[in-house]
């Protein structure tokens, strides 16, 4: 990760895939991964070349069939784990080029909440460990509750909620320090369908609202085109990009636009980047 003056390079940064100039000027980057290549000490390699940009504002979906290195560039991209090769590089504004851990929010598959303590407790938990006293931090956490609908539940146990629950919990834990990127891998594989669309909702919602940057893991199709403004598609074997789709729709989204002929087209557009980056598997070796 650098510094002031690649960061200051990253303003005048090319155009992202897929935008023309009619597009209008492009949003400012965040972060941008250039070159990375991930190899594991069992001698994977799970991303070569990586190419990302993200920037200011967008709803982006890195989608892709299993292995193809999603969780591993959400990683990098979280600080959780380094590139092999290439560079991570962060704008300023992100705080002098390297951001803080609160600058970022993660949220996993599974809640991963504390089950011994409240909802409130759990929420707490990163503001906590930056020396917040939980008095202190009583209205980010009622604020991040009331986000995701759950101010009423403050005082529960993980055991009292749904699946759905926890994971607004786990949301909310996410964003309460009001990061401004949020890392989401696969946060609703788990949930019924319903609870799904209902979480894609509240999530464009809460995007919107707080004007959160998301990057955003999926291996569905209709999920990444609901939620996103551009999808990156990825292929494994070695985990890289193969297409990048812009969703040229406002968000928040509803459920009209699930019928709409740009969702549809979409949807055909991802699906056939997704069977290519499957079918591309078999070609290689290891
Ligand atoms: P995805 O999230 O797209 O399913 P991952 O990023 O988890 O893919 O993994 C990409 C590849 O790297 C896979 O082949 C996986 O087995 C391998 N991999 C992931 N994490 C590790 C690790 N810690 N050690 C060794 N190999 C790993
Ligand atoms: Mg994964």
């Amino acid at each position: 990760m650098q510094g002031g003056g690649q960061a200051a390079a990253l303003a005048s940064s090319p155009s992202a895939a897929g935008r023309s100039p009619a597009d209008g000027p492009l949003a400012a980057p965040i972060v941008r991964l250039a070159g990375v290549g991930k190899r594991f000490a069992s001698g994977v390699t799970a991303l070569a070349g990586l190419d990302l940009t993200v920037r200011q504002g967008e709803f982006l979906s890195l989608l892709g069939p299993s292995g193809c290195g999603k969780s591993t560039a959400l990683r990098i991209i979280a600080g959780l784990a380094d590139p092999s090769s290439g560079t991570v590089e962060w704008s300023r504004d992100t705080g002098g080029g390297v951001p803080g851990a609160h600058d970022i929010g993660f949220v996993f598959q599974e809640p991963t909440l504390m089950p011994w303590a409240t909802v409130f407790a759990n929420v707490w938990l990163p503001l906590r460990l930056k020396g917040v006293s939980r008095h202190a931090a009583r209205a980010e956490v009622v604020g991040a509750l009331s986000l995701v609908g759950l101010e009423r539940f403050a005082e529960a146990y993980p055991r009292e909620l749904s699946g759905g629950m926890k994971m607004r919990v786990s949301i909310a834990r996410a964003l309460v320090t009001r990061p401004r990127i949020l890392l989401m891998d696969e946060p609703f594989a788990a949930l019924d369908e319903i609870t799904r669309q209902r979480l894609n909702d509240d999530l464009l919602a809460i995007k919107v609202r707080l004007g959160t940057t998301v990057v955003f893991v999926t291996h569905s199709v209709f999920e990444s085109t609901y939620l996103s403004t551009r999808i990156v598609v990825m292929a494994a074997r070695p985990g890289r990009i193969l297409e990048t789709i812009d969703v040229d729709a406002p968000l928040p989204r509803s459920q009209g636009f699930r019928t709409s002929p740009l969702y549809n087209a979409v949807c055909e557009e991802t699906s056939r980047a997704l069977m290519a980056a499957i079918a591309t598997a078999g070609d290689s070796h290891l």
